[in-house]
């Protein structure tokens, strides 16, 4: 078997006679000059691709070889023994096999590169066929460009970019907004008259030629060297390093890369934080139409019924604030809300709720506090089965940041929630809460479209301020941060500690009266893991001599006090802002109750309340 003087400054790789597979194990290593293979007179023999930059265009198919032909420069082309057309090219700067097929997928060819092999004309198929030479052309040199350029839509690894660009959509919206060409740069790409560009890659570049091409009317990105690519989101994810180019697939930028990527496209490419996340159109149609209510009409327009989601608590459509101090169960009551609104059973086995699903946003404890917590509630309310309350225990996501509100959009979209509750406000926003501008704006401009959209109610879990002992004469002062965070606050609710029960106070109703505040009987028993808690009635705002009977019940317990001074008591009274006449009332009310008696002028015996009971 003559080897056609065309190949002789290539390699080859040998290959049993009939067959079409090297036989040496190492055969991608061994490369056999022309003279050494032409020594296995009986043999096939294989030329190797990718080396002296030999590409073989394989088509297997005619309407390819046809595109081929037509397209591409004249050149040495074997018939192959199964019926196909080899094309033998000398391709500079293709750095990876390419297969070619169509849109539904049917394979039409490839072109050969490193790591491959074709079988050399003169050798023999397992049909019985021979490879033969249709031409004496000499191998012509082309451009990987070239290829590119033509046959792009038949080329598999573009399309599969076509599909990680579809996959970024769905991930963040608006971040399409901005334009793949402007991220990367066009300075240095060559265009075409189709408006795309090429030219060496912007991060490692090439070895001399084209391996990086933009087309700005798909707004997608891709790699030939590395077979990957993208759109905007892997375009901001490899120019910044968050990944390498080569890891530019669908299903890459998950969870915090992501919003990475859709942070730097704020900070650095342009991408506007005012836009709406929400889309809007539908009340601004209500805004084009507005309604007028005439005075005559007022006496007979009935108001729209507040829909509840906890009845007199929380109304559909809001956002609440729940506060108090440290100790005051406030994780729980919030829980508790949420498993009441997902079982629809009464909360606190008295207000009724509206059964849906509910989102935590847990930033301040972790999978295991919840995991506790949650099996606290469970068993105090003797509940077991499959309830419709996700965590989210992700630590970067904030509420005034875009990228991550389109991801809360996306699972408030997705799941319906009723109620979404944010543990705590303070570590859901990254700005100075002092800033009266940006709370309007995560409340005007963030929150309330979600909610109105959505019909949704969002709970903030809120810190009191720190210190500040005794009643301010406005319990809102009490809540940290800028006052607006009460202004655009629908509802508030404060919890407090007195003695073994809770107090649940509504400082602000929106949309009604406050209503009353109630007692909250709590039941903490952590050895045998649970937590009950249940409504034990109104509260009544104490008296001032309640008051006063409180501070001495305290002083007399931690001082294991069994006999005092009036003088004594009226001194630690007097420190607490008691006056006179409630002092002395106090004492009244002490003695009637049976907690003192009354030994002589000025001193008084307290009654152990073990012995009262034995
Ligand atoms: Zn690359």
């Amino acid at each position: 078997m003559e080897i056609p003087k065309n190949l002789s400054n290539l390699k080859f790789c040998r290959i049993k006679r009939g067959t079409k597979k090297p036989f040496e194990k190492d055969w991608t290593n061994k490369h056999y000059s022309f003279d050494e293979i032409s020594k296995f007179k009986n043999e096939n023999y294989g030329v190797h691709c990718g080396i002296n930059n030999l590409g073989v265009i394989d088509s297997d198919n005619e309407a390819l070889q046809t595109a081929v032909e037509n397209l591409l420069p004249k050149t040495y082309r074997i018939k192959t023994g199964g019926g196909g057309v080899h094309n033998y090219f000398f391709i500079k700067d293709l750095y990876q096999k390419l297969i070619l097929e169509t849109e539904t997928g049917t394979h039409l060819g490839e072109v050969q590169w490193k790591g491959q092999q074709v079988v050399g004309p003169g050798s023999i198929h397992p049909n019985g066929k021979t490879y033969e030479e249709l031409n004496q052309e000499p191998i012509t040199e082309i451009s990987a460009e070239l290829i590119y350029e033509n046959f792009k839509p038949f080329i598999k690894q573009l399309r599969e970019t076509e599909q990680t660009v579809a996959w970024e959509k769905k991930q963040g919206s608006e971040i399409d907004d901005l334009s793949v060409a402007n991220i990367w740069g066009t300075v240095g790409l060559v265009s075409n008259d189709k408006g795309e560009y090429y030219g060496s890659h912007p991060i490692h570049g090439s070895d001399g030629g084209t391996n990086f091409w933009i087309n700005p009317s798909k707004n997608m990105w891709h790699c030939f060297r590395c077979q990957s690519g993208g759109g905007v989101l892997s375009a901001i994810a490899v120019k910044e390093g968050i990944i390498e180019c080569n890891q530019a697939r669908a299903g890459a930028l998950r969870g915090s890369k992501a919003f990475e990527c859709i942070e730097l496209a704020h900070q650095k490419y342009g991408l506007l934080r005012t836009e709406p996340i929400i889309n809007y159109e539908e009340s601004k149609q209500e805004q084009d139409e507005i309604k007028i209510i005439w005075e005559h009409e007022l006496p007979s327009y009935i108001e729209e019924d507040k829909e509840w989601i906890i009845d007199r608590l929380i109304p559909s459509k809001s956002i609440v604030i729940t506060t108090g101090k440290r100790g005051t169960l406030k994780t729980f009551v919030t829980l508790l809300m949420a498993y009441s609104v997902a079982t629809g059973e009464d909360f606190l086995g008295k207000f009724s709720t509206r059964k849906g699903g509910v989102l935590y946003l847990d930033k301040e404890n972790g999978i295991g506090i919840m995991k506790k917590r949650t099996a606290m509630l469970r068993k105090g309310l003797e509940i077991e089965g499959k309830f419709p309350i996700g965590f989210i225990c992700f630590s970067q996501l904030k509420l005034d940041k875009l990228g991550s509100m389109m991801l809360i959009e996306k699972a408030v979209k997705e799941h319906k929630p009723a109620l979404l509750i944010v543990d705590t406000y303070r570590r859901s926003v990254g700005y100075d809460e002092n800033d009266a501008g940006k709370v309007s704006e995560l409340f005007v401009d963030t929150l309330r479209p979600l909610v109105e959209k959505y019909n949704l109610s969002i709970i903030l879990i809120h810190h009191n301020r720190k210190g500040g002992y005794g009643e301010s004469p406005d319990e809102m002062d009490e809540l940290r941060g800028s006052s607006d965070l009460a202004n655009y606050a629908d509802i508030i609710l404060k919890m407090e500690r007195n003695r073994n029960s809770l107090i649940l106070k509504q400082l602000k109703n929106r949309n009604a009266e406050e209503s009353k505040p109630i007692k909250i009987k709590t039941d903490f028993n952590e050895e045998e893991n649970y937590v009950k808690l249940v409504y034990d009635g109104e509260y009544m705002k104490q008296s001032q001599a309640d008051k006063c009977v409180e501070i001495l019940e305290i002083w007399i317990a931690e001082n294991k006090t069994t006999q005092f001074k009036t003088k004594d008591a009226k001194e630690i009274a007097f420190k607490k802002g008691v006056k006179e006449t409630n002092f002395k009332h106090a004492l009244e009310i002490m003695q009637n109750a049976g907690l003192v008696k009354k030994e002589g002028f000025g001193l008084y015996s307290v009654i152990n309340s073990q012995q009262n009971e034995n």
